[in-house]
C-alpha cells in the first residue's frame, strides 16, 4: 500500500532521513521505533506532504506522492494523528470531529462513522458539546484519533499516542488502535517509543536510527531479539 524508496529529507542544511527505505502491506500494523530524535516523526511528516522530501520516492498505492500537497494527500485516504494531539481547543467534540470529515460528501457515511467512533470512545459522545480543550489528556488523544478516522483513511498515522498519558489510559489507546485495524481492516503506521507496546501491538516493526532503518521484522521477532530489548525494551 504504501512504499518509501530511499528518501531524503532535510530541515534546511540539516538531513534528518538518510535513504530511508520501507514498506508497509493493506491491512497491516506496523511500528517505527527509535530513539528521541532519530527521524520517526519526520518518516511521518514526509509520507503527509508536511516536509517532503529533497530525494528518493513515496508510492502509495503505486502512485508517487513526494511532491503532492498535505490537502492532497489526505483526499487519497492517509490521515495523520499528529504528536501533541493537536485538536482545536476550543471547538467542542462534535465540531473537532465535523472538521475531520471536511472533505467529504456522503452524509450517510459521515453519521455511521460519527456513531462508530461514539461506539469506540463512549466518552466523547457523553462529552460532544464540551470544549475540546477542556479534555483530559486520554481524552484529548481519543478525540485527535477520532478526527482522522473521520475522514475514513485508508491508511492512520500515528505519531507517538502514548506520549504523556497514564499507563491505563495508554494501554486502552493501543487496544483501540488494533480494533481500528481489525474492524475496518485500515493500515496502521504507528511511530512510538513505548517499543514494548508497539511491537505488542503490531505486525511488523522497523527501528530506526539517527535518520537510517537499522533493522526491520515480524514483531515477535524484534520483541525477542536482544539488541532491541537491550537499546529500546530496558531488558
Ligand atoms: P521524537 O521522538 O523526539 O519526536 P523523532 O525520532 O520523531 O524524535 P524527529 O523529530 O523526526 O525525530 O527528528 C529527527 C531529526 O531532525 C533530529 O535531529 C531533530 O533535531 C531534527 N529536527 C526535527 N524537526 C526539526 C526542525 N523543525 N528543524 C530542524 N531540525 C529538526
Amino acid at each position: 500500500m504504501l512504499e518509501l524508496r530511499d528518501v531524503d529529507t532535510y530541515y534546511g542544511n540539516i538531513q534528518a532521513l538518510k535513504g530511508v527505505s520501507l514498506r508497509v502491506a493493506e491491512g497491516e500494523v506496523i511500528t517505527l521505533i527509535g530513539a528521541n530524535g532519530a527521524g520517526k516523526s519526520t518518516t511521518l511528516m514526509s509520507i503527509c506532504g508536511i516536509v517532503p522530501p529533497r530525494d528518493g520516492e513515496i508510492l502509495f498505492r503505486g502512485q508517487p506522492i513526494q511532491d503532492r500537497s498535505p490537502d492532497e494527500i489526505v483526499a487519497l485516504g492517509i490521515s495523520q494523528v499528529p504528536e501533541g494531539r493537536r485538536i482545536f481547543p476550543q471547538l467542542t467534540v462534535a465540531e473537532n470531529l465535523d472538521m475531520g470529515a471536511f472533505l467529504r460528501r456522503d452524509k450517510d457515511g459521515i453519521k455511521q462513522d460519527l456513531d462508530y467512533i461514539y461506539g469506540l470512545f463512549p466518552i466523547l459522545a457523553e462529552r460532544r458539546n464540551q470544549a475540546g480543550g477542556t479534555l483530559s489528556g486520554g481524552e484529548q488523544q481519543m478525540l485527535a484519533i477520532s478526527r482522522a478516522l473521520m475522514a475514513r483513511p485508508q491508511l492512520l498515522l500515528l505519531d507517538e499516542p502514548s506520549l504523556g498519558l497514564a499507563p491505563l489510559i495508554v494501554k486502552r489507546i493501543f487496544e483501540i488502535v488494533q480494533r481500528i485495524n481489525a474492524d475496518s481492516n485500515t493500515t496502521i503506521f504507528l511511530v512510538e517509543q513505548n517499543a514494548n507496546l508497539a511491537l505488542k501491538a503490531a505486525h511488523r516493526g522497523y527501528v530506526m536510527e539517527n535518520g537510517r532503518i537499522t533493522l526491520e521484522d515480524r514483531a515477535e521477532n524484534l520483541l525477542a531479539n536482544e539488541a532491541v530489548q537491550k537499546a529500546y525494551l530496558g531488558l
